[in-house]
């Protein structure tokens, strides 16, 4: 498919149920890479993304970046959803060792511990699937559901890219998923531990990620 073909594709999906966008991802991608050509990308914020990929294929890929800084809740609800699902889980692990470059240098560290790691893992792949919701930032609010990932060279596929925090809730309710336990401990957009603090009620969900510093994302989505 050329880019204007995926273009098109995106524009079609606006109005669909995200299950119907990961399965045409599945349908066109997942025998076309080696191994699986199609593999999630999940930060364990939520199960949604999850549920919603396992119901259509229950072994596609699950990629966890463990960057080695996240909190023990997150990894205690991977092993949760990885029991819960039998998720054919992969867990990338960064190619250094633990450090303090978080604490001087962000941009490095987010490179080294989610960017490359990402990278290495969908080397061969066909098309990825990630989480990534219009509402999340300002610098995502006109992410397309489909489009062609340059950096990467594959579809990237944004199944929840129009949905709401509501529309999360209402899906967990209906389907009774389990909750990172820092959810209600006001941590709306979860990442590594010394990189994220507690929001208020009402406050921009993301304002608790690199608070205080002018960033705004890791890398994996620019
Ligand atoms: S979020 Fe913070 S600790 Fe995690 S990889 Fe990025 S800079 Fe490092």
């Amino acid at each position: 498919m050329t880019v204007m073909d995926l273009t098109a594709v995106s524009e079609a999906f606006e109005t669909a149920a995200p299950s119907a966008v990961i399965a045409w991802a599945i349908d066109n991608y997942a025998s076309a890479g080696a191994g699986d050509g199609v593999a999630v990308a999940c930060s364990f914020e939520d199960a949604v993304l999850i549920d919603l990929a396992v119901s259509v294929k229950p072994d596609i890929e699950i990629l966890f970046l463990d960057t080695q800084y996240h909190f023990a809740e997150t990894l205690w609800y991977v092993e949760e959803l990885r029991r819960r699902y039998d998720l054919n889980l992969r867990v990338l692990s960064p190619l250094v060792e633990p450090d303090n470059r978080w604490q001087a240098d962000v941009a490095g560290c987010c490179g080294a511990r989610k960017v490359e790691p990402l990278n290495r893992a969908l080397a061969g792949k066909k098309a990825w699937v990630t989480g990534l919701k219009r509402v999340d930032a300002p610098t995502r609010a006109a992410a397309p559901i489909v489009s062609w990932d340059d950096a990467r060279g594959l579809v990237k596929v944004n199944p929840l890219a129009t949905w709401t925090p509501l529309d999360l809730a209402v899906y967990a309710a209906e389907r009774q998923l389990p909750a990172n336990p820092l959810m209600e401990r006001g941590y709306p957009s979860i990442g590594c531990w010394p990189c994220t603090k507690p929001v208020a009620p009402g406050e921009d969900p993301r304002s608790g990620r690199w608070s205080g510093l002018d960033k705004t994302e890791c890398g994996l989505h620019t």
